[in-house]
């Protein structure tokens, strides 16, 4: 992606520009899955890795990717920084894990079903959908 447009989306998200920052963002754009602390490690191993947590952690500070729920003991992110900013940093899609590829998407068409249970304050609702892909089905 054009560097002036990584450096836009930035901006939009009140974040200084540093490599790093641009280097992470240029990979979440140009992937179709959700990515894994431990592939931007093996991709970016000429960031220490206290910077690319730190990366992370701004991303996600800032409404440009969002962790998602998943039992493969490294945390995934995928981008919402079209709908998120700042202070608003909020989703209701589902996710999607395939057994074949183990991939995770997000599905930003397919919501939540809203569940209220009385006596309880939800904060947000999570859901996996396990299956076959899209692409392992074709
Ligand atoms: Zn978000
Ligand atoms: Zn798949
Ligand atoms: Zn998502």
């Amino acid at each position: 992606m054009e560097l002036n447009v990584l450096k836009g989306i930035l901006k939009q998200h009140d974040l200084r520009i540093t490599d790093c920052r641009l280097d992470v963002l240029d990979f979440f754009i140009q992937s179709e899955h959700a990515i894994s602390t431990r592939a931007l490690e093996t991709q970016f191993g000429q960031y220490d890795r206290v910077t690319l947590y730190r990366t992370i952690n701004s991303f996600t500070d800032s409404g440009i990717i969002h962790s998602i729920p998943d039992d493969s003991g490294f945390a995934r992110y995928g981008l919402c920084h079209e709908t998120c900013n700042p202070k608003d940093h909020t989703h209701d899609h589902v996710h999607f894990k395939c057994i074949r590829c183990g991939q995770i998407e997000c599905l930003p068409d397919h919501h939540v079903p809203t569940v209220s249970i009385p006596g309880y304050t939800i904060r947000n609702t999570e859901l996996i959908i396990n299956g076959i892909c899209k692409s392992c089905n074709s």
